[in-house]
């Protein structure tokens, strides 16, 4: 369960596309914001899906936050606040070894810091910072999503290119949406090949 800010600490949110790790993000921030706390709310600039200046859920919950590349810009803008929220943590440039870096010294400052995103990338590998990250952090939810197919819990982001699974030798980031990605399950996951 999510405690009141007391200290450093990291949370991570993660899941499979749509699984709701924006929505709760955007929830734990709305409780930081009525208990007065500074914060603010990076996202990476490459999701431009909904809006340049806010974390956006797909079923339109939206707060404001500042455009990101890096985790060096989220630490340059990190003295004035008790609490930092990362959305989309896959999307950042950086080596993800800087990543964990980053958070674990904000958290060691005595800021909580949580970061939301995918676990796995559209092959069902582990994104390495988020990975690491989950080892090191005080609180871990794992999210899930329903499978189209199935109607069971979806852990996997399957991207499909005119209907077929894309090849496992496509980039490993693409930023889309329903015409891009589906949650499935573990059965229903058509592997890249
Ligand atoms: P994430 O950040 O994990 O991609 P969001 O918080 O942006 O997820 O959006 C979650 C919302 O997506 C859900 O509340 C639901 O309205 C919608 N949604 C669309 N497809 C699905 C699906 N297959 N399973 C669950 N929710 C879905
Ligand atoms: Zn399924």
């Amino acid at each position: 369960m999510t405690q009141p800010c007391s200290g450093g600490r990291i949370e991570v949110i993660c899941g499979c596309m749509y699984s709701g790790k924006t929505e709760e993000l955007i929830r734990r921030m709305r409780q930081v914001k009525i208990a007065r706390q500074p914060c603010r709310i990076f996202t990476p600039r490459l999701d431009t899906r909904y809006s340049a200046n806010a974390v956006a859920s797909h079923i339109g919950s939206r707060l404001e936050a500042v455009p990101t590349s890096s985790i060096g810009e989220v630490l340059a803008q990190a003295d004035d606040i008790q609490v930092v929220a990362i959305d989309e943590l896959h999307f950042l440039v950086d080596e993800p070894q800087h990543i964990v870096d980053g958070c674990q010294s904000l958290a060691n400052r005595g800021l909580r810091v949580i970061v939301a995103g995918l676990d796995q990338n559209y092959r069902a590998e582990p994104f390495p910072a988020i990975s690491q990250l989950m080892a090191v952090a005080e609180q871990v939810d794992k999210l899930y999503a329903i499978c189209v197919r199935c109607g069971s819990y979806a852990t996997r982001s399957q991207r499909l290119i005119d209907g077929r699974p894309a090849p496992a030798n496509a980039p490993t980031i693409a930023v889309g949406g329903l015409e891009l990605y589906e949650a499935r399950c573990r059965n229903c996951y058509e592997p890249a090949r």
